[in-house]
């Protein structure tokens, strides 16, 4: 490799000109060349690039430190320089320059072996892998460098019905580029919805979700990655006509395409969900009037749920009837009912403003999320929701426009106002003095939808405001900062 790479490059500087006769001269001698490949041992090896620690490297290849310094005779690990060449223990047999790539969602084994034209067997050592579960969204993939440089980024999809034959002509190929390419035993062994890889025409350096259809461009998961109390954002790109659906760790997605052609899917992540992998199950059916001819699809994978580092608020004392399950549960039940559907029409548009008019915009007594505990309870319970300053009878006003589907007195709320802005998306406000609003109404960004006030159960008159999507209640303030979906 070395060899060639020199003598493509014609060579202006004297003294690059002599070390290339140099390594030339080696070269032709035979028994010196023979020598050192014997005494080389085959290897897998890594390029220090800029910004990289020994720390970083070692865990991106799943080495110890300890490892990494001994075969690479380190001794101090800050001393890293650019450009040297570190040998990645733990892999004998694999050969060359090795690199790494973050696994975005619907990239599994199956289909990154595929797409790289590796066996499943080279990347389980290379990744040094225990079940194929490990290869979730966001986890770090290892592979040879040179496999990055042609990958088999055109994507079919074998319908129901359907020969390799047919699959192959229809794609100007033949059955047997599948067999050899996708690692099949036999063209027997094709499966419909499975989605096989051939070097294309249309290679581009974009990675595309490889378990999906080819129809399927492209998916994103924002953030990335997601966090506990937070919205997550699923994006789709299809066909016109396409159906989506699915489950985040057991509760349903909801997707609707937007003015754009893109399909979205708004999902809140429980404050209080363990930091971990969660499995997200993506479901399709595609369009009838296309060559898919309506076929559906089915992906899982896993992705991971990171912690929030919501803070843990002193102990409170508060009387015992505000936090007696025979009263809050019966509310929080009837009060969470009312978030819970996901309505075809999108209400809002660009940024939620802010609900408490200046100057209490921007002033916050308490944040989402803070963990709780209650009368020496332990921290079980967390802020839903974002407190404004600003004292009895400041107006409240509409983040965004949509329809009121709730506005009326609770008894642990207050008085309470509840809207739908479409797509799974609802805001809430409690404790008001006056409300502005009744069932039905629709409201537009900036109106007055009621008063401040200390109704309810509240040691101070504030307003409470809570953002709901898909069921569960996140973070307000991202809502006033960030537009959503994006
Ligand atoms: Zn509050």
């Amino acid at each position: 490799m070395l060899e060639i790479n020199l003598k493509l490059k014609k060579p202006r500087n004297p003294i690059l000109a002599g070390l290339i006769m140099a390594v030339c001269i080696l070269l032709a001698i035979p028994g010196q060349a023979g020598l050192a490949r014997q005494s080389e041992p085959e290897e897998a090896y890594y390029i220090v690039q800029e910004g990289d620690s020994l720390w970083g490297i070692a865990l991106r290849f799943r080495v110890t430190i300890d490892d990494l310094m001994g075969v690479n005779g380190i001794s101090n690990p800050d001393q890293l320089t650019i450009g040297r060449r570190l040998l990645i223990p733990g892999l004998e047999g694999i050969q060359g320059e090795l690199t790494t790539r973050t696994i975005s969602f619907g990239n599994t084994l199956r289909s990154l072996s595929r797409r790289y034209q590796l066996p499943a067997e080279t990347l389980v050592r290379l990744n040094h892998l225990t079940s194929p579960a490990e290869f979730f969204a966001g986890a770090t993939l290892v592979l040879p460098l040179q496999n990055l440089s042609t990958p088999a980024t055109h994507r079919s999809m074998l319908l129901p019905g359907q020969s390799l034959l047919e699959l192959a002509v229809q794609h100007n190929s033949n059955p047997w580029s599948y067999i050899l390419n996708n690692h099949l035993p036999g063209s027997a062994s094709a499966l419909p919805g499975d989605v096989f890889h051939l070097p294309g025409e249309e290679q581009t350096s974009e990675e595309g979700p490889g378990t999906l259809p080819d129809a399927i461009t492209n998916i994103s998961l924002n953030p990335d990655p997601l966090v506990q109390g937070k919205a997550a954002v699923i994006q789709i790109f299809g066909p016109e006509g396409l159906t989506m659906g699915g489950t985040l760790n057991g509760r349903p997605l909801h997707f609707f395409q937007d003015k754009n052609g893109s399909y979205f899917s708004l999902h809140g992540l429980h404050a209080l969900t363990e930091p971990g992998l969660y499995p997200l199950v993506l479901t399709g059916t595609l369009p009838t009037q296309t060559a898919y001819q309506g076929a559906s699809f089915a992906v899982s994978q896993a992705v991971y749920i990171s912690g929030g580092n919501y803070p843990y608020d002193p102990p409170l004392t508060v009387s015992p009837e505000t936090i007696d399950p025979a009263v809050t549960r019966p509310e929080d039940a009837q009060w969470s009912a009312l978030a819970q559907p996901a309505t075809p029409e999108k209400l809002w548009d660009g940024l939620f403003q802010s609900p408490a008019p200046p100057p209490f915009s921007d002033c916050f007594p308490s944040l989402f999320g803070n963990r709780r505990s209650y009368n020496g309870s332990t921290y079980d319970y967390f802020h839903t929701g974002l407190d404004f300053c600003g004292g009895v009878g400041t107006e409240i006003l509409a983040p965004a426009a949509g329809i009121v589907i709730f506005a009326g007195p609770l008894t642990v709320r207050g008085n309470a106002t509840m809207i739908n802005h479409g797509w799974g998306v609802y805001s809430g406000y409690m404790h008001q003095s006056e409300l502005r609003v009744k069932v039905g109404d629709r409201v537009e960004p900036g109106q007055v939808i009621g008063l401040v006030g200390g109704t309810g159960r509240v040691t101070g008159p504030h307003l409470h405001f809570e953002i709901w999507v898909a069921g569960v209640q996140v973070d307000p303030m991202d809502w006033l900062k960030q537009i959503f979906p994006k």
